[in-house]
């Protein structure tokens, strides 16, 4: 059976979400082999191989620590060598994808960006990807070499698979452009206790119409009622009522949540360019002719200070 590799995404070897969704993709295609890398990746293993991955090619040398991307591209030029995958596939993250483009071209393979589903088809892989700002969706193939793909968060749930999850050490020899970036220093974001925003299931997101970073509060009360991440436009941003890394949009981050709730947001085509593909819009507008009506499942016409106040207590309430 094909293999397909999965390059894996953890903190000193705890999974991130999006890998396991990976992993669900992959199974459609052939069988999931992962790669784990840096501190930590052997640690990946368990998790991996409850949720299909058959193999686990882990390396866990500094240098993946110590630089940025070049060493990580390095080992899965290794893993393509080892196993001749009919695909990659990588969170579409931006470090994902400049991984996923450095390896495409040292591979001599096509690159496929943002996908948000993936399925067996001619030549191993059919990918969808959602485009012109969600305007269209289109399917690709790649012609020539193997695929590499780049997967939205959030494109597939995550299934509990049993397989065999075994590590095997992966052989790497650094290139001399490996330590060319080196790391000069971390330091930990302060966490808000929410979702990272472009991996949450739910994202609720303010606009101009939210009228002031105190206000915010109101949003910020909504998506901790669900669990959610909060978003902004990038005129809520701008004005300086949000913080820029919250900027939902073409020139901000692009979420693909479950459920993704816009609140005071007009729903221009920049703002609609990072969030269209969710998988249900939920809008609260006063003006009835916003034109994010135009792609709401569920638009509510109304003062959203009065409307989000009223929703945050019916979910408290239903939740007990
Ligand atoms: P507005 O368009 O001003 O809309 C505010 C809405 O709030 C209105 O529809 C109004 O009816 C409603 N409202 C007001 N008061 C209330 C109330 N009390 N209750 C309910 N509703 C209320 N924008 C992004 O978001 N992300 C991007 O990444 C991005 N990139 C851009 C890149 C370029 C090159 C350019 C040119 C623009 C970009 N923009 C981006 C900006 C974009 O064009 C819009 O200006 C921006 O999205 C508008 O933000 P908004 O919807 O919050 O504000």
């Amino acid at each position: 059976m094909a293999e397909v590799l999965v390059f894996v995404d953890h903190v000193d070897g705890v999974v991130r979400k999006p890998t396991l969704e990976l992993l669900t993709l992959a199974r459609r295609v052939g069988e999931p082999v992962a790669v784990a890398l840096g501190a930590g990746a052997g640690a990946t293993a368990g998790v991996l191989g409850e949720h299909g991955a058959v193999r686990v090619l882990v390396d866990e040398a500094p240098e993946y620590g110590e630089f940025l991307v070049v060493p990580k591209v390095d080992a899965l030029v290794a893993a393509c060598e080892a196993v001749s995958p009919v695909a990659v596939l990588v969170v579409s993250s931006a470090e994902g994808k400049e991984v996923a483009a450095r390896l495409a071209l040292r591979t001599g393979s096509g690159l496929l960006t943002d996908v948000v589903d993936v399925e067996a088809g001619e030549g191993g892989v059919v990918v969808v990807q959602s485009v012109f700002a969600a305007s269209f969706t289109t399917r690709s193939r790649v012609v020539r070499g193997g695929a590499v793909v780049t997967v939205k968060p959030n494109s597939a749930p995550v299934e509990p698979v049993a397989a065999a999850g075994e590590v095997v050490g992966l052989e790497v020899s650094f290139s001399p452009g490996a330590s060319g970036t080196r790391v000069t220093g971390r330091e930990a974001r302060e966490s808000t206790g929410r979702p990272e925003l472009t991996e949450a299931a739910i994202v609720v997101s303010g606009g101009r119409g939210v009228n002031g970073a105190e206000n915010f509060a109101l949003i910020e009360a909504l998506a901790d009622s669900l669990g959610a991440a909060v978003g902004a436009s990038r005129a809520a941003v701008d004005a300086g009522w949000y913080p820029h890394s919250a900027q939902v949009g073409q020139t901000g981050k692009s979420v693909s949540p479950q459920l993704y709730i816009a609140s005071g947001i007009s729903g221009a085509i920049q703002h609609r360019a990072g969030m269209q593909t969710s998988k249900t819009i939920v809008a609260i507008n006063k003006d009835a002719e916003a034109p994010i009506f135009d792609l709401v499942d569920y638009g509510v016409v109304g003062d959203l200070f009065q409307v989000v106040p009223q929703l945050t207590d019916e979910i408290k309430a239903r939740k007990g």
